[in-house]
């Protein structure tokens, strides 16, 4: 049986007082609905002290970054490394998300090093993959995810997998309300289990756990999270207050 994750991606909201301000909201929620799901806050670089801080009194949230550079030091103006991740007790990251790639033209190659930067640190890669709408329409669906999956996990180890949360996150879903259909979703999970069961097997494959993320709400966690194939979420739009994003995880609590 597969722990469910639930991350909550702020992107770019949420400053440091912003952060403490909903840490104190959101942790004097949390109960027991939530001791069967690891539960990820992902601030911007600048709210993660404040972030950590105040998680250290709290051993059931653990904090992701959104983003980690590729190298570990040196001239690269406005980047962070693993080991800054570190420092802050960041536990896991984001690497790849679809903002990522189509704004700040991130490839499957980048990816793929962020990927293996941050195991090598051994921190948790929370790993995005996603269609467009034309990619869907068009029948490209299958061959995308995998071009992604397999280039984003290139030279991976099998240990290095169990480690890692894929995170699909269909483009056309993300912020702007239109989720996809519990069916959709599990469909697409089921081939994201097959093609990770191509490159390392079936123990493996049944162990990794892949998020579904793009416009999750409270009213649509626990449909999704009912399916087979779908362990967690990430969330962003209603993870950015703390009654939503404490709802989406207690619905999604198994019975
Ligand atoms: C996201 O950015 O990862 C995301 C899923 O956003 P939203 O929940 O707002 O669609």
């Amino acid at each position: 049986m597969r722990k469910l994750i639930i991350a909550a991606n702020w992107k770019m909201n949420v400053g440091p007082k912003e952060t403490t301000d909903f840490i104190n909201s959101f942790t004097a929620l949390l109960g027991r609905k939530c001791e069967h799901t690891d539960i990820v806050l992902a601030p911007p670089f600048v709210s993660l002290p404040a972030a950590s801080e105040k998680l250290s009194e709290h051993p059931l949230v653990a904090l992701a970054a959104q983003n980690v550079s590729q190298h570990d030091s040196g001239a690269y103006t406005g980047e962070i490394s693993v080991l800054m991740l570190k420092e802050l007790f960041t536990h896991y990251v984001i690497i790849g998300h679809s903002e990522r790639r189509s704004l700040y033209g991130e490839t499957d190659e980048i990816i793929n090093a962020k990927l293996l930067k941050a195991r090598q640190a051994n921190i948790k890669p929370i790993f995005c993959i996603g269609e467009t709408l034309e990619e869907r329409e068009s029948g490209r669906l299958e061959s995308v995810l995998r071009t992604q999956i397999e280039g984003g996990l290139k030279d991976l180890t099998a240990k290095d997998m169990t480690d890692t949360v894929i995170a699909y996150e269909p483009v056309w879903a993300i912020g702007t309300g239109v989720v996809a259909t519990a069916e959709q979703a599990q469909e697409t999970h089921a081939f994201v289990r097959s093609v990770v069961k191509d490159l390392y097997g079936e123990d493996i494959a049944n162990k990794v756990r892949i998020q579904y993320g793009g416009s999750v709400k409270p009213g649509n966690a626990a449909e999704l999270m009912g399916q087979p194939d779908i362990d967690g979420a990430l969330v962003g739009g209603a993870a950015l207050d703390p009654q939503s994003f404490y709802d989406i995880i207690s619905n999604s609590a198994p019975e």
